[in-house]
């Protein structure tokens, strides 16, 4: 069947194929009706086209129709072949000067701070980067996919308009020039002709709704296909899809995925293709399947024919936006086709179908459309203002449409208003013409229908339809900010009115909210369920900058702002107009004053935090004061017709619930009335709700009489019975009052000063007091950093931003703060200026209670240090605008004073009053504001002017009768002597000397003496500071070193992770002073030559070392036969080294590791923290952390950062991830070494006596196998002195033995990756191996950081490589004995062939490091047999000769040496005529197969250079070995590092030399590893070989500026699905491959779990460990294993010195060289997991993560 359809379909594509585009084109031409020609020829062969199977075939079905449908159409257009026709057009095209690049999804956008007119205007990062703006403060996002490139409006950008590509066209181009003329007449009939037929097929295919039928098509002849089409919907999650899938149409998961996927990103997909009914039954299996708590999947039963229609429909419309690629001309006649009004009349033409039909259209279809609507309307500045009007007149409709659409905004049509509302010309004409602003609050109101009997909003017991639809209803706000954002410079009158009627809308909307969610106080009972509050929050904060908005377009004209005022007052008085309604009339009198109000209690009767209109009318209020429109025309404004008491009733409500709440009054209110109170006061919400209330205070109180003003606020604070009753407080003192109440008025009691306080103070608002803009931001800076120094995105959280997402802070800070830049961890931080300090204001009115007091500490001290007093007096405030003025008299009115009076009097006479400190630390304050206030007055004393501010007069002043209290004044002086007092004594003495400061201002009129003595005490201070500076540092010093002590000291389990940093530090800067504490050296023989290894080797002194275990705190020596002692070490595979990240290793079970490859592709690390432990102490601590772990998964199952179950563990000091221990041994060679005898054989010699040895293993062997055959055992001459059967006695205790075995199988198993298995003859290679290897990395850390190569490293890797070489070279003893000597065997054979070993690799195939490795520590299996007298150091040192030798020939056949170019000086050097002798010897061996070279000079600076890294490591080797200190040379770079090396290793400095020596064998040696075949080839060139040196492996280079990596990104798709966009494009740091992480897509099996990309990446890139930058994230991730992983800073910075996890904050980051060298090195020394595991410690909520889904 399927068969027979391809070959059907085959048939018809051939068919097609022979249409010819040309004749059709003709033939439509002479056409009389020409949309019906074109409509037959479509009905007859797009069904031919599309839809031909189940699933679509995009690639044949694009080229047939571009072929037989869009060939003729372009044919038709050019009126000649489209390949000459097209770039004819494109040339005669003056190209536009816009450039309107649509963005994909994560392409990077910039914006200018500096120049874009709003945040929303964006540039491409081509245009951005040949912009001006590269050079401005830019920002950096990642677009979200829609949305183009605004180079080239110049209503986007204040300045630079363009980038160079763009400018050069606009030159030319004359504005408002109509593109058709550049347009031969026919071409545009013709044009005209075409688009209108295509087009309106595409619109009314796409919009069609009937099932059997299509518009003015005929239908084919009935062929009756169906597809079931199943549509996306935003409700059912993607295992649902998947899941109801497989059941309905029988799929598997796979291609049940890939429905689900492609349903997701187009919108449909067809899930089964038949006839009628078998899909309508899938259709139902669906339907029933989805149905039952949600509404069910939207699924269609469709004709083929009208599937096939609506895909060419799409590509037609995908084709016109091309074609109008070419032509401006084009483009501006399908916009005329578009907007051309259809024969229905309003909203008929196809635009208008189009963008009305949206919500019906499927996600596919919509972004094809909106698309197009981009690329043609909206790029051709007239129709983009026809366009705006059709948008703008359909709005209501529109948004209708998308409330009930359930797709996301950014596939609405709706989404368009941001390319529309953000043009300024355009929003102003649509506001005129179009009331646009009318339209976009009404629209919004009708959608937010539930209110409350007064016609407030309601949104308790909203359902969850209405709730979504709140959601949805919250971008029209959106769209008002976007038509607000640019403000008008010119009025018109038209503007004025249309304004103002919106702004009539608007208030009618803030109505709704004015008092909305009323709460009354719960008493008794706690309340049932928390009300619902967030919907109101978050109306008033989507809301926040409208209002601010609204503000600053009433502020540009004076006009507006009067009738705004009018229009505002007039609603508040609306709202309010009964406030006085049923509450009584009370008259309240204090001080001889008395004052008329209502009786109202905020702790019985409702009250609401929502009081907007009121809010926007103290706006409006300040801004009459700041334009001076209030002075300029009073009598345009209602002035008389406020009423202040009516004014501050609401607002002082609400502050007073702020106060009760904070009493704890409001406990049983629940936790969301804390929540409001939060949001009230929060930086997202302040500045139109709490900033607002005190304003409107201050405006009310302004036109009162300061004394009724104090006595309401008394009774609304209920506490004017307090204060008007004589000896109130006294009555607290009797047992029987209630301890809550007396605490809850304390605590009002301070709230009301407080408030005072802010009334009086608070006035850096410019229009309030004599200030500006900057000024206020300022302010607001000083106080946030007088809490502590901090990081520049932590000011901008704490500030707020306006409608521009600026907070104007970068204008004012270098003024009031240093920027400190950051460490290689942390982040650059801003530190107050000191002279900045005397601003701050204990009492700002922005600081939470926990930020006053954390900032009171931090200023306290500071004057500490600087030996000041701690006073924290008021600070001098800039002069109130005369609309405020009268404020100030706040302070001295007589209620205020009693106020005073009466809280000082409870100080005095403490005992048994009901009084706190911070209410007098308050009233202190207050009297120092008095003061500052006076002073200020008399000194800007001009002659005219009577100073009216007596306050110092009126404290000095006794009370009257009956009371005859003390004066103010004298209470402070006895009080200033008050032993409970202490803290306050410093302000009261500020007050005292200010008080004495203006009486003598009052006295003398101009010059004072009192100021000379203020000059005199302050150069005392200064010195008095300098001295405190030194001493300051002092005490820090040693506080610091008293810390270290203490940590050094304290062996606790904890420390690393609350002092980790210290702790690093620490331990680096005493790392080579403590090396001593665990062994005592030996001391350096300094003046004889140092000898590591052989005969000649240097004898050391035997020497005890003595450690301590960190479990029992017992010391310990490490001797042979005692107790184990072991290091807490981990061992891991690693392929940093690698040469190869393709190879794996196949089958582990078979594998065999004798050999390494030099490529080390995949080596064993083993690394230490260094902490030491007795091995039983280890042992009892392992099982009880293993016994805790079971006990605690059954319980709880969470994961921990180690899994015990694979033998990890943490070290019980530091933490460290731990998964093994190594065992401390004394020196081991020592102990097989026997004695010397002179007359040691000769390299030659010693290779025959060996071989002899290997031969009799051999036949013995071979005897064993076979015991039955005794002949040979005849022939078998056993030579001198070698005794096989004699069987070495173990020298080390059971403990130690137990150990070697524990870390031996550990490196077995991790190595390899097979389950633990003592016996397995591996074991022992794996333990060399892990040697070689960890020497290895060390030896490259060492090489890159150019650190000499002894005396550098730090404590615990010297450790380290101690304890696992002298355990590699121990390990033997454990292993079965003829295991070792079979491996030694082979090892040796590799180098000197023998009969048994064939087939080994060639010497071009085996690093030779680690062969040296292998053979030396396995010798000591062959040597102990060995009683010839030969010394084991002979051995070693022919051993290590012929590697070396090895290694020599291996390089010379791999140097790639190149003479050209070099300068080449011609010394012929003794050691360069040797090595040209010896190249030309091999030369000969090879066959002369081997590159000539002539140069001796290069060949040995090549030979030195390749072998430099394998001496060394040989050095750190036998060094470790046999403890032979380094010469002091090797301890220092210096020159003639090479020569040191060799003598340190016992070998000529001309290497050469080796050969010649040793001729006589080495010859033969050569030449029998020349003729191997694969050298051979590889000298034919057949094969690659590892050339020396190896270079260090690096990271990847990163690139300087980030947003090249989120351009790289933007162009990464998914390797799976075929070209979409990923979802995370992450970058693999080791190997730069990009990866599509944390999708379905890339999952893949791994060891039978589903994993994602990076885990999968991590098995063959990294053997399981990973680096990679999340690149949408800006995060470096780290991972290891399937479920280890943590986040890391990434190694970019902003020039704040910040990183921008997330890209939230969108500041340029470029790159922090330093910060990814620490990532690198973490890397090399193989520290990621160790990393992993210390960032899991500290945050539990990583080990939860699915890291191996990413
Ligand atoms: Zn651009
Ligand atoms: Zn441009
Ligand atoms: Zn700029
Ligand atoms: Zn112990
Ligand atoms: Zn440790
Ligand atoms: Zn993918
Ligand atoms: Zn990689």
């Amino acid at each position: 069947m399927a068969a027979d359809l391809e070959a059907e379909v085959q048939a018809i594509d051939k068919s097609l194929l022979e249409c010819s585009a040309e004749e059709i084109a003709v033939k439509w031409l002479q056409a009389n009706d020409l949309q019906k020609e074109v409509y037959q020829h479509l009905a007859y062969y797009v069904p031919k086209i599309y839809c031909r199977g189940p699933n679509p075939a995009p690639q044949r079905e694009d080229m047939l129709a571009q072929h037989v449908l869009l060939g003729p159409m372009e044919w038709y257009l050019c009126g000649e072949d489209p390949a000459f026709g097209f770039p004819k057009l494109e040339q005669a095209n003056k190209p536009s000067h816009l450039c309107g690049r649509v963005f994909k999804v994560g392409e990077p956008t910039y914006s200018c701070r500096d120049c874009a007119v709003d945040p929303t205007c964006v540039l491409c990062m081509e245009c951005f980067l040949g912009s001006i703006h590269r050079e401005h403060r830019y920002r950096m996002t990642t677009s979200g996919g829609g949305g183009f490139c605004d180079c080239g409006d110049t209503e986007a950008w204040k300045e630079g308009p363009y980038c160079q590509k763009h400018e050069l066209n606009s030159s030319e181009t004359a504005e408002e020039e109509d593109p058709l003329v550049h347009l031969p007449e026919d071409m545009v009939a013709r044009a005209y002709n075409i688009f209108a037929i295509t087009f309106k097929y595409a619109v009314d295919i796409l919009t069609w709704e009937k099932e059997n039928e299509l518009p003015g098509l005929e239908m084919p002849e009935k062929s009756d296909t169906y597809y079931c089409m199943l549509f996306n919907d935003e409700v059912h999650t993607y295992e649902q899809v998947i899941y109801t899938l497989q059941k309905a149409v029988n799929c598997t998961q796979k291609e049940a995925i890939g429905f689900a996927t492609t349903v997701d990103r187009d919108g449909r997909r067809s899930v089964r293709y038949g006839d009628f009914q078998y899909c309508d039954q899938a259709k139902s299996v669906i339907v029933r399947n989805t149905s039952r708590q949600t509404k069910p999947l939207k699924v269609q039963v469709m004709h083929s024919s009208i599937v096939a229609h609506q895909s060419f429909g799409l590509k037609l419309l995908t084709w016109l936006g091309s074609v109008i690629g070419y032509s401006d001309g084009l483009r501006r006649i399908l916009c005329q086709v578009g907007l051309q009004e259809g024969p229905d009349g309003e909203n008929s033409s196809l635009v208008d179908k189009l963008m009305l039909y949206d919500s019906k259209l499927w996600k596919g279809a919509r972004n094809v459309y909106h698309q197009l609507f981009m690329s043609s309307l909206l790029m051709d500045l007239k129709y983009k203002k026809l366009f705006a009007i059709r948008f703008a007149r359909n709005y209501e409709r529109l948004q209708s449409d998308f409330m009930k659409d359930d797709h996301d905004r950014e596939f609405s049509i709706a989404d368009l208003s941001i390319q529309i509302f953000t043009v300024p010309s355009l929003a102003r004409m649509l506001i005129t013409e179009e009331n646009l602003m009318t339209t976009i609050i009404k629209t919004f109101m009708d959608h937010l229908r539930h209110r409350d009997i007064q016609g407030r909003f309601q949104f308790e017991r909203y359902t969850a339809l209405q709730a979504f639809k709140f959601r949805r209803v919250q971008s029209l706000i959106l769209d008002l900010k976007y038509v607000l954002i640019s403000k008008p410079t010119e009025w018109s009158d038209d503007l004025r009115h249309k304004f103002l009627e919106g702004f009539d809308a608007f208030l009618e909307l803030l109505k709704c909210m004015q008092g909305m969610d009323p709460i009354t106080r719960q008493v008794g009972q706690h309340i049932e369920m928390e009300p619902e509050w967030e919907a109101a929050f978050t109306l008033q904060m989507k809301l926040t900058l409208v209002i601010s908005m609204m503000q600053d377009w009433c502020a540009l004209d004076e006009k507006v702002l009067i009738e705004a005022y009018k229009k505002c007052l007039m609603v508040l008085m609306q709202c309010h107009s009964g406030f006085t309604d049923g509450e009584q009339p009370i008259v309240l009198s204090m001080c001889g004053h008395s004052v008329e109000t209502i009786r109202y209690c905020v702790s019985q009767e409702k009250v609401s935090i929502h009081l907007p209109v009121s809010r926007l009318l103290a706006g409006l209020h300040v801004l009459l004061s700041k334009t001076e429109v209030a002075y300029k025309f009073p009598e345009l404004l209602p002035l008389s017709e406020l009423s202040p008491p009516m004014l501050i009733e609401h607002p002082l409500r609400c502050l007073v619930l702020c106060a009760q709440v904070h009493a704890g009054m409001w406990r049983r209110n629940g936790f969301s009335l804390v929540n409001q109170i939060y949001y009230y006061h929060n930086v997202k919400c302040r500045r139109e709700m709490f900033d607002k209330d005190i304003v409107m205070l201050q405006t009310g109180v302004s036109m009162m009489d300061p004394n009724h003003f104090l006595m309401i606020m008394l009774s609304r604070f209920e506490l004017y019975q307090i204060f008007s009753t004589p000896d109130y407080g006294k009555r607290f003192s009797t047992e029987n009052t209630n301890k809550d109440v007396v605490q809850q008025n304390n605590t009002l009691i301070e709230e009301m000063l407080y408030l005072i306080i802010m009334i009086i103070g608070e006035r850096f608002s410019p229009g309030i007091g004599q200030v500006n803009a900057t000024d206020e931001i300022k302010r607001e800076i000083i106080h946030q950093l007088s809490i502590r120094p901090m990081a520049h995105s932590e000011l901008v959280k704490a500030l707020p931003e306006d409608e521009n997402r600026e907070t104007g802070m970068e204008s004012v800070i270098e003024e009031v703060a240093c920027f400190k830049k950051p460490g290689l961890t942390g982040r650059g931080l801003y530190e107050l200026k000191p002279e900045c300090a005397r601003n701050f204001n204990l009492y700002f009115y922005h600081f939470s209670r926990a930020e006053q007091s954390k900032a009171e500490e931090a200023q306290r001290k500071l004057k500490r240090q600087n030996r000041e007093d701690t006073a924290l007096p008021p600070p001098a405030l800039p002069p109130f605008c005369p609309l405020f003025a009268s404020l100030v008299n706040i302070l001295q009115s007589d209620v205020m004073l009693c106020i005073m009076g009466t809280i000082l009097q409870w100080a005095v006479e403490h005992n048994g009053y009901a009084w706190s400190e911070s209410m007098l630390q308050r009233v202190l304050h207050l009297i120092g504001m008095a003061l500052q206030e006076e002073k200020q007055h008399l000194e800007n004393l001009s002659e005219e002017n009577v100073v009216t501010f007596t306050f110092t007069q009126k404290i000095s002043k006794p009370g009257e009768a009956p009371s005859n209290s003390p004066s103010i004044l004298a209470m402070l002086e006895t009080l200033q002597n008050a032993p409970h007092l202490e803290v306050h004594k410093d302000m009261i003495r500020w007050i005292l000397k200010t008080f004495n400061t203006i009486k003598k201002l009052r006295e003398s009129s101009s010059t004072s003496p009192v100021a000379e003595t203020e000059g005199n005490i302050m150069e005392e201070s200064t010195r008095d500071k300098d001295k405190a500076e030194r001493k300051r540092k002092a005490e820090i010093a040693r506080l610091r070193r008293e810390k270290i002590m203490a940590q050094m000291s304290e062996m606790q389990r904890h420390f690393i992770n609350e002092n980790k940093e210290l702790f690093q530090q620490t331990l680096e800067e005493l790392d080579t002073s403590t090396s001593g504490v665990h062994e005592t050296r030996c001391p350096v023989i300094s003046d004889a030559k140092l000898t590591a290894l052989g005969p000649e080797q240097t004898r050391v002194a035997e020497h005890r070392q003595v450690v301590m275990c960190i479990l029992c705190q017992e010391e310990q020596e490490v001797k042979v036969d005692s107790r184990a002692m072991v290091l807490a070490a981990f061992i891991q595979r690693s392929t940093v080294l690698s040469k190869n990240r393709n190879k794996i290793i196949p089958d582990p079970e078979k594998y065999d590791p004798l050999f390494m490859h030099p490529d080390l592709s995949c080596g064993t690390h083993t690394g230490s923290c260094g902490h030491i432990m007795h091995a039983h102490c280890w042992q009892r601590y392992f099982d009880a952390v293993q016994a805790k772990e079971q006990r605690r998964q059954q319980r709880l199952r969470v994961h921990t950062s180690y899994d015990v179950e694979n033998g990890e563990f943490l070290c019980p000091l530091c933490e460290c991830l731990s998964n093994t221990v190594i065992p401390l041994l004394p020196p081991p060679r020592v102990l097989f070494n026997r004695l010397d005898f002179s007359g040691q054989p000769n390299l030659a010699q010693w290779i025959k006596t060996i071989s002899q040895q290997i031969k009799a293993l051999y036949l013995l062997r071979d005897e064993d196998d076979n015991s039955a055959n005794s002949e040979k055992m005849d022939q078998l001459q056993l030579p001198e002195g070698f005794r096989p059967d004699f069987k070495p006695k173990n020298p080390y205790s059971e403990s130690v033995k137990e150990m070697l075995t524990t870390f031996g199988t550990a490196t077995y198993k991790v190595g390899l990756k097979v389950h633990p298995n003592e016996e397995d003859p591996r074991v022992p290679i794996m333990c060399w191996g892990s040697c070689a290897y960890t020497i290895q990395t060390i030896e490259r850390i060492l090489a890159d950081e150019d650190k000499p190569l002894f005396g550098h490293l730090p404590c615990r890797q010297d450790d380290c490589l101690t304890s696992l070489t002298r355990f590699a070279a121990a390990h033997w003893t454990v292993s079965s004995l003829s295991a070792v000597q079979g491996h030694f065997c082979t090892l040796s054979a590799s180098l000197v062939p023998n009969e048994k070993n064939g087939n080994l690799p060639c010497i071009l195939d085996i690093d030779m490091f680690h062969l040296l490795v292998s053979l030396v520590l396995s010798f000591p299996a062959i040597h102990c047999q060995d009683f010839s007298g030969i010394s084991l150091g002979t051995g070693d040192l022919h051993l290590f000769h012929l590697v070396t030798m090895a290694h020599i020939v291996q390089i010379l056949l791999t140097s790639s040496t190149e003479e050209n170019g070099m300068d080449q000086e011609n010394t012929n050097s003794e050691e360069e005529i040797a090595v040209l002798t010896l190249y030309k010897f091999l030369c000969q061996c090879t066959g002369s197969a081997l590159k000539e070279i002539s140069s001796g000079w290069h060949l040995w600076r090549n030979l030195k250079a390749g072998i430099m890294p394998f001496l060394r490591c040989s050095a750190l080797f036998f060094h470790y070995l046999n403890g032979v200190p380094a010469p002091s040379e090797l301890q220092v770079n210096g020159t003639n590092q090479f020569e040191h090396l060799c003598s340190y290793l016992s070998l000529p400095n001309n290497l050469t030399c080796l050969f010649q020596e040793n001729s006589e064998i080495l010859n033969t040696l050569i030449e029998s590893w020349c003729s191997n075949n694969e050298v051979k080839r590889y000298l034919e060139g057949k094969r690659h070989a590892i050339s020396y040196a190896r270079e260090s492996n690096k990271l990847i280079d990163l690139p300087d500026d980030y947003s090249c990596l989120i351009n790289q990104a933007s162009n990464f798709s998914c390797p799976k699905s075929g070209g979409d966009k990923s979802r995370a494009p992450t970058l693999c740091l080791v190997c730069g491959t990009m990866l599509c992480s944390q999708s379905y897509c890339c999952q893949t099996e791994l060891e039978g779990e589903d994993v994602g990309a990076c885990t999968a990446h991590t098995y063959t890139c990294g053997s399981g460990v990973g680096i990679f930058l999340r690149v949408r994230e800006c995060q470096v991730l780290f991972l290891a294993g399937k479920t280890k992983g943590c986040f890391y800073p990434p190694p970019y910075l902003d020039d704040y010195g910040e990183t921008d996890q997330g890209l939230r904050r969108g500041n340029p980051l470029h790159l922090c060289k330093e910060r990814f060298k620490k990532i690198q090195k973490l890397w090399q020394q193989h520290s990621i997991t160790e990393e992993i595991g210390h960032a899991q410690e500290a945050n539990q909520t990583l080990v939860g993560i699915d890291w191996q889904h990413l």
